[in-house]
């Protein structure tokens, strides 16, 4: 499958946020987010300010999420379309869908320290779902979902030292539980909309696809 191989710092100062992207480094000093506060490219530094269209607002919104959340475009549509056929609000729906994600959920238990690293370890069949090997990132969980790093696996120095660095992350959010030990977790619940704590304005997104 096709995938974005270049800088994803670089992503991050195209869109003007951390996207955190790059595992323990985004909380560090190096992040270039920080160190290099301008967009990238000859004409980032000291170049003039774009003043975006209305367009380019939404598109840049959608950007984000996007990249956020480590999707190409018709992966990322597709995920769109699901979500607006959905009852509610299509843009909950969409971050929602997002969030349920299975390598997103390996990395918000704290067993990755990046969503990449997340998906590898699900691609590399390292995770089990319900007592099943599984190796599909884009799959949804479920409430009540069992999700067991594989005891081979668990001998992994970086799924450990991620669990040991995942308080410094944000720690677990309230819809997971996670008992470190084992390599274990729950879906307690599905997300809501005030757990999703990224600071994006998913009606923008909407807006773009409905044009
Ligand atoms: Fe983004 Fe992380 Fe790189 Fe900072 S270190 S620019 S948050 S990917």
């Amino acid at each position: 499958m096709a995938r974005y191989t270049g800088s994803v710092c670089r992503l991050c100062r195209r869109e003007g946020i951390k996207l955190f992207l790059k595992g323990d480094r985004c909380y560090t000093g190096k992040c270039a987010q920080e160190t290099k506060a301008f967009p990238p490219g000859q004409h980032g530094a000291g170049g003039r300010r774009i003043k975006h269209s209305e367009y380019g607002i939404q598109l840049r919104e959608k950007q984000k999420v996007k990249r956020m959340y480590g999707l190409l475009e018709k992966q990322f549509f597709l995920t769109y379309k699901k979500a607006s056929s959905k009852k509610g609000k299509a843009g909950e729906n969409l971050l929602i869908l997002l969030e349920r994600r299975l390598d997103n959920v390996i990395y918000k238990m704290g067993f990755a320290r990046s969503l990449a690293e997340a998906r590898q370890l699900v691609k590399h069949s390292h995770i089990v779902v319900n007592g099943k090997k599984f190796n599909i990132p884009s799959a949804q969980v479920c409430i009540d979902d069992k999700i067991l790093v594989r005891a081979k696996s668990q001998k992994i120095a970086s799924i450990q030292s991620s669990l040991d660095s995942a308080a410094r992350r944000g720690g677990v959010p309230a819809w997971l539980s996670v008992d470190p030990k084992e390599f274990a977790g729950r879906v307690v619940s599905y997300p809501t909309r005030d757990q999703i704590t990224i600071p994006i304005q998913e009606q923008l997104i909407v807006e773009l696809y409905s044009r």
